[in-house]
């Protein structure tokens, strides 16, 4: 059974990842399946990221981000289950599993001069956002984005949903199928804000709102009207965790018409 480890205090004290290893299990993954390999500027920052073109035309375009936040392991690891197991709905597809390798090593949050990369997205003072946002400006409008993240301090799976043209839903399918793996969030406020449902928040997508931008804000401005942010609670064993983080993103791409 799928338990709590209460280890998390102040913070994440489960299992680490190498950024090195796990991007290098990515890319080996990707290239054994065909997919294109790309490196996010600066390059000294070594941060892979992988495309495969859909078949069909017309076909839509998804794009996946993990590992902004170093203290946040299962992101990538489910980008690198999703990219092994090799199993893509048709679509043209644009894969990042590791935004903060320097986090990583540290086991911080933030990048190696202590700024949150997921607020810095509006006028842009790292060096990895700098160099995410030019690579993002090339990419074509996005369909469908799904960032991968974790929360030490959540009593369960979460997710935000960014739905700017009204499209179907995909929160409430993703909350259902990552139920039968892993404990969902059951409090009625979660950071700050108002669930809409158990396990989903519906926040308001108005950046003038929003003075520290996150990665969603920036997609939702420039790229996406359809963006999903999926927090696994990092108190629960990091195989759970992946698989509720990879059950989320295949349950997006069904769901997705
Ligand atoms: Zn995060």
């Amino acid at each position: 059974m799928v338990r709590r480890l209460g280890l998390n205090a102040e913070g994440y004290r489960g299992e680490r990842i190498d950024p090195r290893w796990v991007q290098a299990e990515c890319r080996e993954a990707a290239a054994r399946h065909g997919w294109s390999v790309d490196y996010l500027p600066p390059d000294s920052l070594e941060r892979v990221a992988f495309h495969r073109p859909a078949c069909a035309v017309g076909a839509p375009n998804f794009y996946l981000s993990a590992g902004i936040h170093g203290d946040e392991p299962a992101g990538p690891l489910a980008i690198l289950r999703l990219l092994e197991a090799d199993r893509w709905p048709d679509a043209h597809f644009w894969v990042v599993p590791c935004l903060n390798p320097i986090g990583f090593l540290e086991n911080t949050r933030e990048n190696g001069v202590g700024i949150d990369l997921n607020r810095d997205f509006l006028s842009p003072g790292s060096t990895e956002v700098q160099g995410q946002i030019e690579w993002l400006t090339s990419l074509p409008q996005l369909d469908l984005v799904l960032l991968f993240h974790e929360d030490w301090e959540a009593n369960g799976f979460y997710c935000y949903e960014l739905n700017g043209d009204g499209r179907p839903p995909l929160a409430e399918s993703i909350i259902e199928a990552v139920s039968t793996l892993c404990p969902i969030e059951h409090q009625n406020e979660i950071e700050g804000r108002t669930v809409d449902r158990p396990g989903i928040i519906r926040p308001g997508s108005d950046p003038a709102s929003r003075p520290r931008w996150p990665e969603a804000i920036w997609m939702a401005v420039h790229k996406s009207k359809l963006i999903y942010t999926l927090e696994a609670p990092s108190d629960w064993e990091l195989p759970v965790r992946v698989d509720a983080l990879v059950a989320a993103a295949r349950t997006a791409f069904k769901g997705w018409v």
